[in-house]
């Protein structure tokens, strides 16, 4: 998912809009903006579907008037499985003793299930099956003074990878969770402040990028006070998660100091020199392989070509929610330029295999097309792990490498060579080495090396194989 936050602008909900819009590749099936002015107070608007299709109508946002706003933009993720509810559909909005408060979140807070097992027990009625809910329950029950004070409290209970952005009627909240798995930064846009999830979402509204909100840092934002710092969790070693890196940021974003760009091409540096492969063409799977295509073709020397169109009206793959779709998706999103691969002995460079059925699909449209060898070159590990943490990948039983060994996969999609960068190789390009000695910041790798950083605790409470 994506969030954004602003306050001290006119007009805030054009803003969040426009940030959205630019976090869209981070969830497509819904989006939500909340905004606060005296006289309306809080104002709430959420729809399934495109930011650019909802929020840039002009009765929609008359509805969303004031200087401080939040938004969202959604897929769902683990445990919520099928058709999202409107209702589970973010910002949440609670009023409490204090006056309200909105909340959206993106990642997964994975005591959800037993917070909320208590907090029900203790007279909470739920609206939604979202985990972001607990927190304003918690914070609701809370006795603290001031709400970033109950903001605080509820942290506390809270464990996970997440980062939050929040708001009460004069304050804007934002929250990474202790690890910083997942990003969240901080903009200035003239008087006023931004939150984002990247910082592509800063550069689409002009604001200047000031920093990265710290892992477990809560930062409370007001137009008289500006920004102050608090930390309600342990202090602990950052683990980001370093699948942004390969897959779910924009390339155009910098995270962790770093270009997602040139973390990409770096990737297919270090593919090239790990499995090289005498070939005529390295055509990348567009979007998401482009730039680790770039880099493997100028470290191997080998013509870099676009050998796959991809349509843009179509939306990422994964972010359709059922199986069926997503097949359908393939064809529908990626098309072979026919003329250039007739002949050609073709490496493909794609950023990760999940299921597979991408990979065996785009395969068999290039050998339709002509093409005399395929070699497929992936820009992360074998994902042989669920994440627990806000992407969506299935079930350890769908994953192809969960199952498989490599050779095994390289039969089943039916190419002719098929080889994953290594973690190794994943860490060199993402400017860390890999090892337990380094003092340089670690990442989070689970998907990739099963080894969580947050204990899944709802998912081994519901007895889920991993
Ligand atoms: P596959 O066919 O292996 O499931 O899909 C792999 C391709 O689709 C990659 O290009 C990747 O960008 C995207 N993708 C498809 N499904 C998922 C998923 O569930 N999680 C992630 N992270 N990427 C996916
Ligand atoms: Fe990122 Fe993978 Fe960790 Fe999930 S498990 S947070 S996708 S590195
Ligand atoms: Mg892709």
């Amino acid at each position: 998912c994506g969030v954004f936050g602003v306050i001290g602008v006119v007009d805030a909900a054009s803003f969040v809009a426009l940030g959205l819009h630019a976090l869209q590749h981070r969830g497509q099936e819904a989006g939500g903006i909340v905004t606060y002015a005296d006289g309306p107070g809080f104002c709430s608007e959420r729809r399934f579907g495109y930011v650019r299709d909802n929020f840039t109508k002009a009765d929609v946002m008359a509805t969303l008037p004031g200087s401080i706003g939040i938004g969202h933009v959604r897929y769902s993720t683990a445990g919520s499985k099928g058709a999202t509810a409107i209702r589970d559909v973010q910002p949440f909005f609670g009023e409490f003793s204090m006056g309200g408060s909105a909340i959206a979140h993106n990642g997964n807070i994975t005591n959800a299930l037993a917070l909320r097992k208590e907090l029900v027990e203790r007279g909470s009625i739920f609206q939604s099956s979202s985990d972001s809910e607990c927190i304003i329950h918690l914070m609701a029950r809370s006795m603290g003074r001031t709400i970033p004070d109950r903001m605080e409290e509820a942290l506390r209970k809270v464990e996970g990878a997440f980062s939050i952005v929040a708001m009460t009627r004069t304050k804007l909240m934002g929250v990474r969770d202790a690890l910083g798995v997942r990003p969240l930064v901080l903009g200035k846009l003239g008087d006023g402040w931004a939150l984002a999830s990247e910082t592509c979402a800063l550069d689409i509204i002009g604001a200047e990028f000031v920093r990265e909100i710290e892992p477990g840092e809560m930062v409370v934002i007001s137009s008289d006070k500006g920004v102050e710092s608090h930390f309600p969790f342990r202090r602990l070693k950052p683990r980001g998660c370093i699948f942004e890196h390969v897959y779910f940021s924009r390339p155009d974003s910098i995270l962790g100091g770093r270009s997602v760009y040139e973390t990409r091409r770096q990737i297919g540096v270090e593919l090239a020199r790990e499995a090289p492969v005498d070939a005529d063409l390295v055509c990348p799977v567009p979007d998401s392989g482009t730039p680790a295509a770039i880099g493997y073709s100028q470290e191997s020397g080998i013509p870099y070509a676009m050998g796959i169109i991809r349509n843009q009206y179509m939306g990422r793959t994964f972010i359709e929610p059922t199986e069926q779709i997503r097949n359908m998706g393939v064809r529908l999103k990626l098309n072979v330029n026919r003329a250039l691969i007739k002949g050609k002995r073709v490496i493909l460079v794609d950023d990760s295999v999940v299921r597979g059925t991408t990979s065996r699909k785009i395969k068999d449209m290039i050998l339709d097309a002509g093409a005399a060898e395929v070699h497929f070159r992936i820009a992360s590990p074998p994902t042989a792990w669920p994440c627990f943490y806000g992407v969506d990948t299935p079930e350890r039983g769908k994953l192809l490498a969960a199952n498989m060994t490599e050779e095994e996969m390289r039969e089943w999609i039916g190419v002719d060579s098929l080889k994953f960068v290594s973690l190794d190789g994943l860490y060199r390009a993402a400017g860390e080495p890999k090892g337990r000695n380094t003092k340089q910041p670690q990442y989070c790798d689970a998907c990739f090396s099963g080894e969580y950083p947050v204990a899944p605790s709802d998912m081994i409470e519901k007895g889920f194989e991993m």
